[in-house]
């Protein structure tokens, strides 16, 4: 009615990077709003289709099939990624290991050849899991030392495409954004109303959309990993996609999920894979040592438990599960 058009909501979905997508936006302008969401997945795709291994000619794919054959030059994207998974992989002391590729292979968690492996095919493939044979030569050469090695982006490249998303959606003027991709979360700027976003947190042992609690965050990422995301059951083991590098087997540590809330997706996704392999203790006691971020532990007996920065942020909305420490 007056002189300043409301804004409104737009919203749109799509399935890349093996998951589902939702980016939704607060603008007056609903042909330029149609636009940015456009440009936001068209990034993604380009993303994915430098960095996914189930491509036949990603960069990723590119630099497998030369281990330990010979460099391969790639985009400013993926060489920032594996620059960026190599320092998290130092920071974790290898907990996440962008070079876990031949453990993901051999598991196989949620592909058509899933099985438990053999112990001696998992001390085969531990041989090549070493992130510092990933060599990063004159900027964006990429070379694996030894034949063999494989290296699998999945614990850290939607991190990324969630922060070039965020990039994209503040360099064209949008103030308010919810970015979901598949469960990796970035709300831009507050509410339209100056609330803060609500942001649930998956309850693992129920399924997807179902929530354990509730953290109220502006312009943050929370990105999580858990063993209810995708995993197979053999008798009564759940055998689950999070590999612990030293093990070759699924991570077993007594956590069932892990939460990131920062300001970087990308560092929140590589973090909440490796604190999730480094278990309780190790892992909240590396999160308290990093500056503005911050972490919830859930443990297979429901414990939740919060980094410093975090108390009193969490509300539980499920009593069965119970605040740790
Ligand atoms: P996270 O905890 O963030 O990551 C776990 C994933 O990281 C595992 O699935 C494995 O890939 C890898 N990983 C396991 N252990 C470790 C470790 N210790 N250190 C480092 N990494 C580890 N899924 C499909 O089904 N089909 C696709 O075509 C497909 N394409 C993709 C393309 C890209 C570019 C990306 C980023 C992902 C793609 N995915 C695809 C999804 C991917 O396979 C993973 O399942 C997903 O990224 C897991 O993310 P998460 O946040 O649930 O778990
Ligand atoms: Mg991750
Ligand atoms: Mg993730």
């Amino acid at each position: 009615t007056g002189c300043t058009k409301e804004k409104t909501l737009i919203t749109d979905s799509a399935y890349m990077l093996g998951t589902y997508l939702q980016i939704s936006i607060w603008t007056e302008d609903q042909q330029k709003g149609k636009e940015v969401i456009a440009e936001c997945f068209r990034r993604i795709q380009e993303i994915e289709q430098n960095m996914s291994v189930n491509i036949e000619d990603s960069e990723v794919t590119k630099i497998n099939k030369n281990a330990g054959i010979e460099q391969v030059a790639v985009s400013n994207d993926t060489a920032f990624v594996l620059g960026k998974a190599k320092e998290y992989a130092a920071l974790t002391k290898g907990a996440y290991d962008p070079s876990i590729g031949p453990l993901v292979k051999l598991w196989g968690i949620e592909t058509d050849h899933e099985r438990v492996p053999e112990k001696n095919e998992i001390d085969e493939a531990l041989k090549y899991v070493n992130y510092n044979a990933i060599q990063i030569q004159d900027e964006n050469k990429i070379k694996l030392a030894d034949r063999g090695m494989f290296i699998d982006l999945g614990g850290i490249a939607k991190g990324y495409a969630a922060d070039e998303v965020a990039n994209i959606l503040r360099k064209r003027g949008i103030q308010h954004a919810m970015v979901n991709l598949g469960g990796n979360v970035y709300a831009l700027g507050n509410k339209i109303d100056g609330d803060d976003w609500k942001v649930g947190i998956q309850n693992p042992y129920e399924p997807t959309g179902t929530h354990m609690g509730i953290v109220e965050i502006n312009n943050m990422t929370v990105v999580s990993s858990g063993n209810y995301e995708r995993y197979f059951m053999k008798g009564d083991i759940r055998y689950h996609h999070i590999i612990d590098p030293k093990t070759g087997y699924p991570a077993e540590n007594g956590v069932i999920s892990t939460v990131i809330i920062s300001n970087s997706s990308i560092d929140a996704d590589a973090l909440s894979t490796g604190i999730y392999v480094l278990g309780l203790e190790k892992g909240m006691e590396l999160i308290e040592n990093i500056n503005d971020v911050e972490c919830i532990i859930i443990t297979e007996d429901k414990g939740v438990y919060l980094s410093s920065g975090m108390e009193g942020k969490l509300k539980i909305s499920n009593d069965t599960f119970y605040l740790a420490n």
